[in-house]
């Protein structure tokens, strides 16, 4: 399944690429006008919105769509499990910008950690994965055990 998000479901778009699934966020292109935009493009992607009116357009079109009924992200999870969606935390795809994640080369692993003050043992302790596009280096630290623990309360 792959996904595109409309603007109130930025949130349950990062958790769709933690879990692995290839999902886009209106909020990331340039639009004047954003439904219309996920009306009409990306249509082989499942468009998700909590907007009824948008998702009575879309079915309208055939267009295959998931109307969100909750406001809170937990429960937005749930949903989206309801359907079918594995909950599972995968580090394949960046949750900032859905691209593949893959091994960072020493360099780039360095570069990042200097940037950002990271300490140098990071390397030693965690397995690394590298956002090309963001610079960015992801580990199963401490943010991964908070995800965990915030997925504890999915019903
Ligand atoms: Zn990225």
């Amino acid at each position: 399944m792959r996904f595109i998000a409309d603007r109130m479901l930025g949130k349950l778009a990062t958790w769709l690429r933690i879990f692995g699934y290839d999902t886009l966020y209106v909020g990331d292109f340039e639009t004047s006008d954003e439904d219309l935009f996920l009306l009409e493009n990306f249509t082989d992607r499942i468009l998700l919105t909590r907007d009824k009116e948008l998702y009575d357009r879309a079915v309208r079109r055939n267009r295959k769509a998931v109307l969100i009924r909750n406001d809170s992200v937990i429960d937005q999870i749930s949903e989206m499990k309801d359907i079918g969606i594995d909950t599972e935390i995968r580090m394949d795809r960046c949750s900032v910008c859905n691209a593949i994640l893959r091994k960072p080369t020493d360099r780039e692993a360095k570069e990042v950690m200097e940037k950002e003050g990271i300490e140098e043992n990071l390397r030693e302790r965690y397995e690394l994965w590298y956002c090309e596009k963001c610079k960015k280096l992801y580990w199963l630290g401490s943010h991964y055990r908070n995800m965990v623990k915030f997925l504890e309360n999915l019903k």
